[in-house]
């Protein structure tokens, strides 16, 4: 390893159909999100315990999709927007393991890898990634009281100049998720209307 280089660490679902790694772990945002919509995701997978913690927050490692690469088994890789304008919410179709969130535009050059396809490799992810630094979306958790909302305005200027950098170096046309002309590499499946709605309700009745 050479010196002031990170080990990168490795991705895969649950079945390892499924493989790859991140780089440069030392440049993510660990973070817990409470939100709804994140909840949901979860839900539509299905394995809510192995996905959601006990307040229904989601461990992610936000990070440049430019540190993310896929080795073996990319052609499962599939996509679902929870509503037409939603996140970009990816997921292994081999085994429904929650891989990690983007925007519908690689211009918008982040990802928020979900902690499943993370853990499980041996080291802890606060021992990779970092500890977590940010408690966000407090009011979707479950349960009162509500957790504190911490390190929020942190994580929005990471993101800010996370995307800023990689839209003036060029580095967002660097992604896994999308092909060279910026095309998604998968058509997401956008829930109808019903569906969402039925999404939603299985939330709030966890
Ligand atoms: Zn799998
Ligand atoms: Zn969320």
């Amino acid at each position: 390893m050479a010196e002031g280089r990170v080990m990168p660490h490795s991705l895969q679902c649950g079945c390892g159909k499924l493989k790859g790694a991140v780089e440069h772990t030392e440049r993510a945002n660990h973070a817990v999100c409470y939100c709804r919509d994140c909840q949901a995701f979860a839900h539509f997978l299905g394995g809510l315990d192995q996905i959601l913690d006990e307040r229904g927050g989601s461990e992610v490692v936000q990070i440049s999709p430019r540190y993310v690469r896929f080795s073996e088994g990319e052609e499962n890789l599939a996509c679902v927007r929870l509503t037409p304008a939603g996140l970009v919410r990816w997921y292994a179709s081999c085994c429904n393991t929650p891989i990690g969130n983007t925007m519908a535009t690689p211009e918008m050059s982040f990802v928020g890898l979900l902690h499943s396809c993370l853990d499980g490799l041996g080291s802890s992810l606060g021992e990779v990634f970092g500890p977590i630094r940010c408690w966000g979306n407090v009011a979707g958790a479950k349960g009162m009281p509500k957790p504190r909302q911490v390190g929020v305005p942190r994580a929005i200027l990471w993101l800010l100049s996370t995307l800023i950098v990689a839209r003036l170096d060029g580095s967002y046309k660097r992604t896994p998720f999308f092909d060279e002309a910026g095309s998604l590499i998968a058509t997401p499946r956008v829930l109808s209307a019903n569906e969402h709605r039925a999404l939603m309700e299985s939330v709030d009745t966890a």
